[in-house]
């Protein structure tokens, strides 16, 4: 049997990393290795973060009378709170849990719509509740094609993690996103109400295993933690890069660039968008995003080719001059033509390879281009 949880995410903290956790510590059966899948980011009606969890149950059909007796007393109270958020301006909606049971995992497709578009609801199998149905039964049909690991831990009353220890995790071969490099800070961490102590991201189960215990010894208390095999950096949600010539280029108030009128690129977006501010009219860019509203929003990009002309030097180190128009090039002291009134040269990008923005302004979902093994 297949298990997924979404959407009851809540101000006095029904976060649902947190109820998926009590969930399976109160299940009367055997379990499989819990799953964190991120879903779709422009998802309407979509809780902070978008994340829905699965699990494989090692029962049958019987353990429907238990979920509906839990879902009742522990997860249909949670609906209606409205989730926090850091981003403001976006509309809220409340949380809107849901549940799904399936005896064998839902078709794939499911999964990929989930991820990549706004998706439906799932027919057949047990369900409860409203919205968080969508999600739960896309986490459900997951296939792990692309995994990381993170440990979670929920804290008992503050939020605080020592930084020594945070050091001695971001150390160890196969943690990712720890720290900031640029500013230095953590990333483990959330901010706000959501009951979350730390966050830590892992390439394999065992590391992710380790850090967290490595994090709890210098972490305030806590009331439980657990590792969670995720879809973050799997970049499932982008089909695939797409190649274009640069056409035109604006940078708009802000700070944002928009690129041949349909690429757009925030100034939140560092590198990037400085990236995207030194491109030039006839660059060769290879590129990703996720198109929502008509534009899409750019995650990375790297210049497979931009070249600027220049007019031809001289012997005597001057720059040919325009006789007029189609008359070609000389040099304004020796008079000597050229043959070329214009030469090619290649511009380098302040960056080669593929660029991203900050990994704090990344999506949990972007996959992990740079060479750094820890970003
Ligand atoms: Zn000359």
């Amino acid at each position: 049997m297949w298990l997924g949880l979404d959407d009851t995410d809540s101000l006095d903290g029904g976060c649902t990393t947190l109820v998926f956790h009590e969930l399976l510590n109160s299940l009367p059966c055997e379990y499989g290795e819990p799953r964190l899948t991120r879903l779709w980011p422009f998802a309407a009606q979509r809780t902070r973060g978008n994340a829905a969890l699965s699990v494989e149950l090692f029962c049958d059909e019987s353990i429907v009378e238990w979920l509906d007796q839990y879902w009742n007393e522990n997860i249909s109270i949670l609906k209606g709170e409205i989730s926090e958020s850091q981003h403001s301006e976006r509309k809220q909606y409340p949380s809107d849990p849901g549940m799904t049971l399936f005896s064998e995992q839902p078709d794939e497709k499911y999964y990929w719509q989930a991820v990549r578009s706004q998706a439906g609801f799932v027919e057949g199998g047990y369900q409860w509740g409203g919205q968080g149905r969508i999600g739960a039964a896309a986490s459900c049909a997951w296939r792990e094609t692309s995994i990381t690991w993170e440990g979670i831990a929920w804290r008992k009353d503050e939020r605080h993690v020592s930084d020594e220890v945070l050091t001695n995790v971001e150390n160890m071969d196969g943690t990712f996103l720890c720290r900031d490099p640029r500013t230095n800070r953590g990333l483990i961490a959330p901010r706000g109400p959501c009951p979350v102590m730390f966050g830590v991201r892992a390439t394999s189960f065992d590391v992710a295993s380790t850090a967290t215990n490595e994090l709890l010894s210098g972490s305030a208390p806590t009331i439980g933690n657990r590792v969670f095999k995720t879809n973050q950096a799997s970049g499932d949600h982008i089909e695939s890069t797409k190649t274009s010539i640069v056409e035109s280029k604006d940078v708009i108030e802000g700070g944002h660039v928009i690129i041949n009128q349909s690429i757009i690129c925030f100034s939140e977006s560092g590198p990037l968008n400085k990236l995207s501010q030194w491109l030039e009219t006839g660059d060769l860019i290879e590129f990703m995003g996720l198109e929502y509203e008509g534009k899409l929003h750019l995650e990375a990009m790297r210049i497979i080719e931009s070249k600027s002309k220049i007019r031809p030097t001289c012997e005597c180190g001057s720059t040919m001059k325009s006789m007029g128009k189609g008359q070609g090039v000389r040099c304004p002291k020796c008079r000597i033509k050229s043959e070329l009134s214009w030469i090619e040269i290649e511009r380098k990008p302040m960056i080669e390879g593929w660029v991203q923005p900050p990994a704090d302004k990344r999506r949990h979902l972007a996959k992990r281009l740079a060479s750094d093994p820890k970003s």
